[in-house]
């Protein structure tokens, strides 16, 4: 508490009480550091000045705006959310820790940043960062990936936690675990917590906190077939039960390996009803790598001129539409597919 003040950065979501503008920057922040998450945040409260200008935003332009931060379902239940206070709550956050929780998307962790920085609430936050310093300074050894866990971590912090300035303190550990007790080089020789720091008293600085590994993520090969027709590109909307959900990518074959068969992609494009023009298939691209939470994408993509456009029924079989550059620039897409197209020439 005496460190703060003398530390901490100016951001913009710490000189409000907007529940919403908090609500925000919390969705954002759980992406993405605070570097790369305070554009986004500025976009956002631009755009949607209040939590009824989200909610009435369409999906498409959220996800848009959304583009880059990776985990869209984050993007969709934010809307969902937005949707909710604006309808059920007449625009109104719910006013308690209890009653946060009952919004979709909302777990224990923002409903306690949002009760204890808009409101004034004694509920002590626990993320990454909180986790580190009680782990570090209380030389806890219980897993912090292990969700029972949990609650011997909320137990110590509901008894650090001062009842006159919970917004202050929630603010001060996580921004001291950002700062001054950072994973992997923390600033030890000049910490104020030091001499009653268990892990530097202990020499367990680099041990704790005790993490499992997460399982190794999974290799999936993309085929996409970029199906071109003049000015336009076949692109489609991704349905639910998968990554990305609700962007836009290309017409898209999925395989074991990063082999595809050439003969695959004529019978393909023969079968969605379009004329594959001679000599028109090009080489794919070399493969762009994405890296997500559980699984890594390995994408390939496969220029194809079409010299007459997919019937409509075919397109409308497969959800593909014809897009221009200028439609194509506006829909939310996964940043792999944003790369690329911003390459192509049109
Ligand atoms: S002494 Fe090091 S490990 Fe302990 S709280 Fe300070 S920065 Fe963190």
């Amino acid at each position: 508490m005496d460190w703060y003040p003398r530390h901490r950065r100016d951001l913009p979501w710490r000189n409000t009480r907007d529940p919403y503008a908090i609500w925000l920057s919390e969705v954002i922040l759980q992406q993405t550091r605070v570097k790369q998450g305070l554009p986004y945040y500025l976009d956002f409260i631009t755009s949607y000045p209040t939590v009824q200008d989200l909610a009435a935003a369409p999906q498409d332009e959220v996800l848009r705006h959304w583009q880059g931060l990776g985990y869209y379902s984050r993007a969709r239940n934010m809307h969902h959310t937005a949707q909710q206070v604006a309808g059920e709550y007449n625009g109104q956050f719910p006013g308690s820790y209890t009653e946060l929780l009952k919004l979709r998307g909302v777990g224990q962790y923002t409903a306690a940043a949002i009760a204890s920085f808009a409101y004034d609430e004694k509920v002590a936050v626990l993320d990454g960062n909180v986790f580190r310093v009680l782990a570090r300074v209380f030389g806890v050894t219980q897993d912090i990936a292990a969700p029972a866990s949990r609650r011997t971590f909320q137990q110590l912090a509901d008894t650090l936690i001062p009842a006159d300035q919970p917004a202050e303190f929630n603010q001060a550990i996580m921004e001291f675990g950002a700062i001054q007790c950072t994973p992997a080089k923390p600033d030890c020789l000049f910490c104020p917590l030091q001499t009653e720091c268990y892990a530097f008293q202990h020499g367990m600085v680099q041990e704790l906190p005790i993490k499992s590994k997460a399982k190794a993520a999974r290799t999936r090969y993309f085929h996409y077939l970029v199906l071109r027709h003049n000015d336009t590109l076949y692109m489609r909307k991704r349905g639910p039960k998968d990554i990305w959900e609700g962007l836009y990518d290309f017409a898209l074959q999925e395989t074991d390996s990063a082999e595809l068969p050439a003969a695959f992609i004529v019978d393909t494009v023969e079968g969605l009803g379009g004329n594959v023009a001679t000599n028109q298939v090009e080489e794919p691209t070399t493969a762009m790598r994405h890296i997500l939470s559980h699984q890594k994408v390995e994408a390939r993509f496969h220029h194809i001129w079409l010299s007459e456009p997919l019937t409509p029924e075919a397109a409308v079989a497969a959800g593909l539409v014809a897009y221009s550059a200028h439609e194509i620039e506006r829909l939310p897409k996964p940043i792999i597919i944003s790369n690329f197209v911003s390459n192509i020439r049109f």
